[in-house]
């Protein structure tokens, strides 16, 4: 299944949640992610995008079954 349908298919909510719960290494804070992208991965998808706050690459995993 395409990755960016797997993300979709997450209720709204839970997406907003995710979006705005990122680890920036660069503020040492949480995040919101912004201009990102979604891809599979071994466990589930993960998001590849950037700081909201700094520009800085962040990245979410998130887990699916
Ligand atoms: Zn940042």
């Amino acid at each position: 299944m395409d990755a960016n349908k797997k993300w979709l298919a997450l209720p709204k909510d839970i997406r907003s949640q995710l979006l705005n719960n990122v680890w920036c290494s660069n503020c040492s804070d949480v995040t919101m992610i912004v201009g990102f992208i979604v891809e599979n991965e071994d466990f589930g998808i993960i998001l590849n995008g950037k700081c909201k706050k700094c520009d800085h690459e962040v990245a979410r995993v998130v887990e699916m079954e």
